[in-house]
């Protein structure tokens, strides 16, 4: 019987692996509780997977899925939920930059009666410029227009009940925005704050437009206020077409009619048309997820299994 089941997604992190078990075991070891860690290698390219079977070989507690290719860390995540046994699961990134220390003081939360515990990062520095504005940029958005709540610097260091593990995998959708699932399933949710340590090795696998797809995908699942959006456009730019007309003509009648009017139709028809390129490109952004849903492919393949009855 499995108590604990540890999630960790892997994506070319060979250099910091021996390091984070290194932090890892000790803590462990000392919750007293039966535990299993679940290894996704999404698609690594350096020596993640062999690293990962050499740590094997000092516990057998160490499981190691391998996908067929780079499928993302919301596949990974959603892959090693659907594997865990433990009566709870956490999810962190193999990084280090979600320190395992902090793994007991989500083990005693869910202990008070949470059943969904969020480890939430206290700052964003160790994180690039440019990506701390467009974070916050996007949480403000999303906490605006979104159906669901999500707390304040809640990432993918989290712990889960049994009965929320098997809410997220009840779950069938492709797009797989897990901080929005998470927060979507209700139950119990409790927070736990700690500092973002800078990364172990490697960099970020985030570049700006994976972030702005990332960004949509989120946005697009839990909101339909962007396709909605252009009927109250669409209502104000005809109220105020409207009273141009009825203006133009008076105007007419009283003084006649001139020339003019190349600027002022120059500004309407590229306003115009730059609006509805807009919003035609909102709606071919969801029609594209809904495309993805309607397929329906498996979220991923698995290419090796080590250590799974
Ligand atoms: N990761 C993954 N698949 C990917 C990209 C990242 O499994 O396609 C893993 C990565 O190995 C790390 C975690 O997801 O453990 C977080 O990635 P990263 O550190 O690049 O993101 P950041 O911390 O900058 O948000
Ligand atoms: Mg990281």
């Amino acid at each position: 019987m499995t108590e604990l089941s540890i999630i960790l997604p892997f994506h070319n992190e060979s250099v910091g692996l021996r390091n984070l078990f290194h932090r890892l075991y000790p803590v462990l070891g000392a919750t007293g509780l039966s535990y299993e860690i679940i290894c996704i290698d999404d698609g690594s390219t350096d020596s993640t997977f062999e690293n990962l079977t050499h740590e094997r070989e000092f516990d057998q507690r160490l499981k190691i899925v391998r996908f067929a290719r780079n499928f993302g860390k919301e596949a990974a995540l959603t892959c090693g939920l659907q594997m865990a046994k433990g009566k709870i699961a956490v999810t962190m990134d193999s990084d280090l930059q979600h320190p395992p220390e902090i793994i007991p003081d989500l083990i005693a939360k869910w202990r008070e009666g949470f059943e969904l515990v969020y480890a939430t990062r206290l700052s964003r520095d160790t994180d690039g410029k440019l990506r701390q504005l467009f974070s916050r940029s996007f949480y403000a958005v999303f906490r605006t227009i979104a159906d669901i709540k999500m707390p304040e610097g809640a990432g993918d260091f989290c712990l889960f009940d049994r009965k929320a593990i098997d809410a997220i995998n009840a779950m069938p959708e492709r797009n797989r925005f897990m901080k929005g699932l998470t927060a979507w399933v209700g139950f119990r949710q409790g927070t736990v704050p700690f500092t973002v340590e800078a990364r172990e090795s490697g960099t970020t696998h985030w570049n700006f437009f994976r972030l702005v797809r990332f960004a949509f995908d989120g946005l697009s699942a839990f909101s339909t206020l962007p396709l909605r959006i252009w009927t109250w456009w669409g209502a104000a730019v005809s109220f105020v077409a409207m009273a141009y007309a009825i203006y133009l003509i008076f105007d007419t009648i009283v003084f006649g009619i001139d020339v003019p009017g190349y600027a002022s139709i120059m500004v309407g028809i590229l306003f115009l048309g730059g609006l509805q390129l807009l919003s035609l490109g909102v709606i071919g952004e969801y029609m594209a997820r809904i495309f993805t849903e309607v397929k329906a492919r498996p979220l991923y393949f698995v290419a090796d299994r080590v250590g799974f009855e």
